[in-house]
């Protein structure tokens, strides 16, 4: 379980690191094409400097855009922080604060955050981002600009720079938020899904039990249980091996639902037990439907999963939910039900209470 669970997590790691790779890739894509159209602006807004600065900065955006293919992630990374520190003093020192090149550097904070594991570097970072901003915005407040251009396009590339970073940051605000919902929908089935099976667990079966009888009490309607065990599982591991037993405990877990209806729910309860639980169901129906279940397993087609035919059956017990029942003693009747099952023979549908 530990080793399965380990690689899971490990894959899923795996997953979410290429995946944000692929984001910061279209970042510098982004940047590039921002630089290039900057490069043309300030040509001719006559600061052939800027100009030129951003030549620069295109050449380190496709040099990180290459690094990351190479998977030199790191080199990427040094070149991105490198072209946004320059890039945002730069800008202020030329043409002033109120060009508004500072702001990618709050760019930083998010992504930040997303990509370090350890606390202390995420502050560490952060705390050297406030400092740089802050000592920027106070020199920038005693400094006059070494190349001004005129008020207009000024204006307008301060406005520039700012929408680039609030669709920068929504972006990786959106990414991030992708990346939470599938990163708890991944854990969610890990805590609640039988890894072999793909049914649901025995925690979990228990916990969607105990919400069918407190319906039950509340609404009244019937609730059906059943137990299903396999009979003589023993001896397919010891026949055929651990491995052919588990391929056909996984074969099970797929032609059990096959029978059901969709608001039904199937959960391993152990080894090779099986719990399902009938809402709106009464004894009568659920017996019809345990016997589907068995004729079922018995007919499957076992030659494809496991390269035999075998004769699989189960025996099963099953109960209905009645006053005053609790979990454990509505399963508990069904358990004897299965007891009844195994003792007269095997292979056959039993239930403890008397048919009304
Ligand atoms: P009965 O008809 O009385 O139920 O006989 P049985 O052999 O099925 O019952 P028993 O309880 O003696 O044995 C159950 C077997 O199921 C023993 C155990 O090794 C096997 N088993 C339990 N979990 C797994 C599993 O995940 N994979 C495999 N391959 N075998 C399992
Ligand atoms: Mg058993
Ligand atoms: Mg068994």
């Amino acid at each position: 379980m530990s080793d399965h669970s380990d690689a899971v997590k490990s894959a899923s790691r795996r997953e979410r690191g290429m995946k944000f790779w692929k984001v910061v890739r279209r970042v510098c894509q982004l940047a590039a094409t921002i630089d290039i159209s900057f490069f043309f602006l300030f040509l001719f807004l006559g600061s052939p400097v800027l100009a030129w600065i951003n030549v620069a900065s295109v050449a380190m955006y496709t040099a990180a855009y290459y690094a990351i293919k190479r998977r030199q992630n790191r080199l990427a990374i040094a070149l991105i922080w490198l072209e946004v520190i320059v890039h945002s003093a730069l800008g202020s020192l030329m043409i002033g604060w109120e060009s508004g090149f500072h702001y990618y550097l709050l760019m930083f904070i998010p992504a930040v955050c997303i990509s370090s594991v350890r606390l202390g570097t995420i502050i560490s970072l952060i705390v050297v981002i406030w400092a740089y901003y802050v000592g920027l915005d106070i020199l920038m407040w005693f400094m006059e600009p070494l190349q001004p251009i005129p008020s207009g396009a000024l204006l307008g590339v301060h406005l520039f720079n700012l929408s680039v970073v609030l669709a920068m940051l929504a972006y990786l605000s959106f990414f991030y938020m992708k990346m939470v919902v599938s990163a708890q929908r991944k854990l969610q089935k890990l805590a609640t899904v039988d890894s072999l099976t793909g049914l649901f667990n025995r925690r979990h079966g228990s916990d969607l039990a105990e919400n069918e009888i407190a319906r039950f009490r509340r609404v009244g309607h019937p609730v059906a249980f059943m137990l299903l065990d396999v009979d003589h599982f023993k001896l397919f591991n010891d026949r055929y091996g651990h491995e052919t037993g588990d391929t056909i405990l996984a074969e099970i877990g797929q032609v059990i639902p096959a029978q059901l209806r969709s608001q039904d729910i199937a959960a391993r309860w152990g080894g090779e037990e099986f719990l399902v639980i009938l809402p709106d169901t009464k004894i009568e129906s659920a017996l019809a439907s345990a016997d589907r279940i068995r004729v079922a397993l018995r007919s499957h087609d076992w030659k494809q999963a496991t390269g035999e035919s075998i004769d699989v059956t189960v025996s099963v017990g099953v109960s209905e939910v009645c006053e005053n029942d609790d979990l454990a003693s509505a399963i508990g009747r069904a358990d004897r039900g299965l007891y009844r099952g195994k003792a007269g023979g095997r292979n056959r549908v039993e239930h403890e209470e008397e048919l009304s």
